[in-house]
């Protein structure tokens, strides 16, 4: 497998410390919540992101407006930052070998990334290892080509064809229920390269998030219970109510052991599906902080965007304790549009609640399925953080 040490020419091997420069790939929604965790530590921010309106960029010390791929823009932000992250994985894995070229501490690396960007390549990798922790991918074949198509087994049916590259939040997805719809389906989807995925009985998804240091040091938060609406995470409830207590030291440690073989240095979550009869199957890797751990800021003792910051700085990794029952929220654009007309959600019903937690990102425009914020649930028991939870998604006239 993959091996586990950065390049030794690195422009600092001891901790980088307030005030340097951080950077990071992408200003959406998590480069947004990562530069307000970073500059509440002292450091200062560099964002690489083409969108003008980029709620990362407009909260940064420097917003670099280009393409990832901006020759220019790439040596302003090598000469500027001590270390370099991600916020998503489909950024050119050779841009961060560019950085790491420049002796940029860059975690996670190119090579780590580039794995999450492919599912095949990733399945593949999840099958490796599999060997070692038990838990592995769902039953699935590879097409990338019309000949393919006719060799895959009947057992793959009803089954998910999705996108090796490229598919987010249900996107590049489609659902074949028999083997005649294949052909029609794959060529809507471009003919490009794709797995088709056994459809699965789940009994419900869960997501473990861990972080990998430089040194090696990994921790593991709580495992969250996800729920997913049309292929968008629609609330995550932690501790997980469902989970068997005899399964979370399995996926802790198969979330672990995936992070060690890839010589990963920063957070990482990996989703999976829990079956019916107690099977667990890993679905997808995010090379990332993920939003199925955004409870982590405002019930453990450090948030996933901090430990972000704590792994590419080479600090050692902060307390992973949960301090209180939580229910995340996704706000979805959605939200503005319950009445027909566009308008603006009925926030005061949610910060009339005590221990609702308000995040919005900033975004200009709210559209159907875009993120537009989260709203952390907290109670004393996890029935009372899902009622909360329940409630403000009435309040806002989402579907709880
Ligand atoms: P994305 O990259 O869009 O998050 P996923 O592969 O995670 O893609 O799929 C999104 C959601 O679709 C999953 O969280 C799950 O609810 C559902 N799903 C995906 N694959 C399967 C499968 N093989 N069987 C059943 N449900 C699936
Ligand atoms: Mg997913």
């Amino acid at each position: 497998m993959m091996s586990s040490s950065h390049s030794t020419n690195l422009k600092h091997q001891s901790a980088i410390l307030p005030p340097a420069w951080l950077g990071i790939l992408g200003g959406g929604q998590l480069g947004r919540m990562f530069v307000h965790e970073a500059q509440s530590l002292g450091y200062k921010v560099c964002v690489l992101d083409p969108d003008p309106l980029s709620p990362g960029g407009a909260v940064a010390e420097k917003h670099l407006c280009a393409n990832y791929d901006d020759a220019a823009a790439l040596q302003e932000m090598a000469a500027l930052c001590a270390t370099i992250s991600t916020e998503f994985e489909n950024v050119p894995a050779k841009t961060l070998d560019y950085f790491e070229e420049q002796g940029i501490f860059v975690a996670p690396r190119g090579a780590c990334v580039s794995i999450a960007q492919d599912r095949i390549v990733e399945k593949q990798f999840l099958e490796q290892c599999q060997r070692l922790s038990g838990i592995g991918p769902a039953p699935h074949a590879v097409i990338r080509s019309e000949s393919d198509l006719a060799q895959l087994p009947d057992h793959l049916f009803p089954g998910i064809l999705k996108t090796a590259r490229l598919g987010y939040d249900g996107k590049g997805q489609v659902t074949i229920y028999q083997r005649n719809d294949l052909a029609k389906a794959w060529h809507d989807l471009g003919s490009v390269a794709c797995v088709l995925e056994k459809r699965m009985p789940l009994a419900f998804e869960v997501s473990a998030l861990v972080v990998r240091g430089h040194d090696g040091q990994c921790v593991a938060y709580p495992i969250s219970e996800n729920v997913h609406r049309n292929g968008i995470l629609h609330t995550s409830t932690v501790p997980s109510p469902s989970l068997l207590a005899s399964l979370v030291p399995k996926i802790i440690h198969a979330s672990q052991l995936i992070a060690e073989e890839m010589g990963y240095v920063g957070v990482l979550c990996v989703e999976y599906f829990v079956l019916d009869d107690q099977t667990v199957i890993a679905n997808e890797i995010a090379p990332r902080p993920h939003n199925s751990g955004h409870y982590t800021m405002d019930a453990c003792v450090t948030s996933q965007f901090e430990q972000q910051v704590r792994a590419m700085a080479r600090l050692p990794l902060g307390d992973v304790r949960l301090l209180t029952n939580v229910s995340m929220l996704n706000i979805l654009g959605d939200a503005w549009f319950v009445s027909g007309t566009m308008q603006e959600p009925a926030w005061n019903r949610v910060l009339d609640h005590p221990s609702a937690k308000l995040h919005l990102y900033g975004k200009a425009s709210p559209k159907p399925g875009r993120k537009m914020g989260h709203i952390n649930c907290l109670g004393h028991t996890i029935e009372e953080a899902k009622q909360a939870c329940a409630e403000v998604a009435t309040h806002l006239g989402i579907d709880p």
